[in-house]
């Protein structure tokens, strides 16, 4: 059902219009995505929620929009040139690529595995996996630790489980640690085809570029791979020029990019992204607090915009898990049909960058406190993407309605999509739909649409039936139907449709804009 569900939300997101493949008519471009007449809209909506709750209605927020393009000097400061790596695995027969931190997680979601534990399955004892492997994993899997050399293998796993028992064997974690390669014994396979994976390489993200048209003096630098950094520059410019005092803000919405080695799951990891970042400026004996304020303060956002509570959590970072310049981290997660998965990350990053900048550039990035003694600031860090939220807002929004919702006879009960998307969020607000392509009709719809078009996003659409068109508007999460029909050409009135609800009512033409406003703002 899941994978199916992402097959239905990326045509949904083609067939009207929210998401195009890049540059689609040449085959297009590896993991890179358009935003069509939608998903603009919709994109454009999130950026504006996001942008009104973190900067417009607070006092201690600023924003910012710094260059995409940087001194390259920056990216040695943060730390990027040096350790913006990930190793990962290349299989020699597949071809596939995938990231170090992620490959159990692939080996145990793998088709390739699941059916290999399947048919291990039964076999629990020493014994038992012994002749598995002298017979059936040898065609199964050859590379498996247990399957080239079974008696180290299963001596080993004794060993190292002081309690080995016939019976209380966690199989589950017992075969995880006959896949590595633990002492060397075998290669970790493959998790799409099984095959013996090479050693692991590193590759740093940053996708480079060069400024200067002549190659030969040309300046090698980096598209950013964060907006962050573009922040932390700006600190002393910021704080100047704004007459602002710690605890504060800087907020920046803009594009990033990251040379990913296993992007996928549509816009969920792609190598062009936009992210919404907020640098939270304090003093580190207030880092704790102000980190669980933005933890609460984040996670609340998503649910205000319509977000189901069961499907998202917040997961804080193990130890071994956090950046080397993160105190603590915890990412805001949604259950998406692949699995859980980041939306954001909220990390306490101390005064790294601050102390970095400082030292790389020669500038005093500081603040004072209320006896005048300097300090550095530490840096609460509410990191989110648009794209990925955009997904999730989608995805939870989502609702396919059996049997006809909108249409009462018989013939015509098909399952029908709504896309109940939060009023800020919906990309069109209302549609205007004269009832018959009369022109009496349609030149009070015009005249009606280009009112309502003054204040909000809307579509003139007089094209088939009306139920047909309800149905057209509802799946792209059109909040409101208004429909022009010959009484309204007497009474002066209109019928408004809710898209949740389908509950109708006739308002006067006169009013419209005071109860729409109502209604959206
Ligand atoms: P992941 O572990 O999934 O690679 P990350 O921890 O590297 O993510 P951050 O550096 O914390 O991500 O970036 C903050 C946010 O930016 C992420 O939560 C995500 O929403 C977004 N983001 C990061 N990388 C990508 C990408 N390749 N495609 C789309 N969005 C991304």
């Amino acid at each position: 059902m899941n994978q199916n569900l992402m097959e239905k939300i990326v045509s949904l997101c083609k067939r009207r219009g929210f998401i195009f493949r890049s540059s689609e008519i040449y085959g297009g471009l590896g993991s890179c995505y358009d935003y069509g007449p939608l998903g603009v809209e919709l994109k454009n909506n999130i950026k504006k929620a996001w942008w009104k709750k973190v900067v417009q209605e607070r006092e201690d927020v600023v924003g910012l929009d710094s260059a995409i393009l940087l001194n390259p000097k920056v990216w040695e400061a943060s730390g990027h040139v040096a350790g913006f790596k990930d190793p990962f695995y290349s299989c020699p027969f597949c071809k596939k690529q995938f990231r170090g931190d992620q490959i159990y997680d692939l080996i145990w979601n793998g088709d390739w595995w699941q059916s290999l534990l399947k048919d291990m399955a039964g076999h629990k004892t020493s014994k038992d996996l012994f002749n598995w492997a002298k017979t059936k994993g040898k065609d199964l899997a050859p590379n498996l630790a247990l399957v080239l050399r079974p008696e180290v293998t299963l001596s080993w796993i004794s060993d190292i489980h002081k309690t080995f028992k016939q019976t209380d064997l966690d199989f589950r974690n017992f075969i995880g640690r006959i896949a590595a390669s633990a002492d060397g014994l075998a290669a970790i396979p493959c998790p799409l085809c099984g095959e013996a994976l090479s050693e692991p390489t590193s590759a740093n993200l940053m996708l480079s570029t060069s400024i200067g048209p002549v190659q030969a003096t040309a300046q090698k630098t980096y598209l950013r791979p964060e907006t962050a950094q573009g922040i932390f520059v700006n600190f002393n410019n910021v704080l100047q020029s704004s007459r602002t005092k710690i605890p504060f803000g800087i907020a920046q919405i803009g594009k990033s990019f990251r040379n990913e080695i296993t992007p996928g799951n549509f816009i969920f990891r792609t190598r062009e992204f936009e992210q919404m970042e907020l640098e939270f400026f304090v003093h580190p004996q207030e880092a704790k607090k102000w980190h669980q304020y933005w933890l609460k303060e984040r996670l609340d956002w998503y649910v205000k915009l319509g977000i189901k509570k069961e499907n998202l959590r917040l997961r804080e970072h193990k130890k071994n898990e956090l950046a080397h310049y993160a105190q603590a981290c915890s990412d805001v997660e949604y259950k998406f049909p692949f699995n859980w998965s980041e939306l954001e990350g909220i990390a306490n990053r101390g005064d790294f960058d601050l102390k970095q900048h400082g030292k790389f550039s020669g500038e005093n990035l500081f603040s004072r406190d209320e006896n005048g003694k300097k300090f550095i600031p530490y840096v609460i860090e509410p990191s989110a993407g648009v794209d990925r939220p955009l997904l999730a807002f989608f995805i939870d929004a989502y609702e396919e309605i059996g049997g006809g919702r909108t249409t009462t006879t018989e013939s015509n009960k098909e399952t029908e999509v709504v896309l109940h998307l939060h009023k800020d969020l919906a990309p069109i607000k209302i549609a205007i739909l004269p009832l018959a392509k009369k022109e009496k009709l349609t030149k009070l719809a015009r005249d009606i649409s280009r009112e309502i078009k003054r204040y909000w996003t809307a579509q003139y659409d007089e094209v088939g039936s009306i139920g047909r068109r309800y149905r057209r508007q509802d799946e792209i999460g059109t909040l409101y139907c208004l429909t022009i029909d010959f009484e309204s050409l007497e009474d002066k009135k209109v019928t408004i449709r809710d898209r949740d609800t389908m509950k109708q009512k006739r308002v006067a033409i006169a009013e419209l804009t005071g109860y729409l406003k109502e209604k959206l703002e």
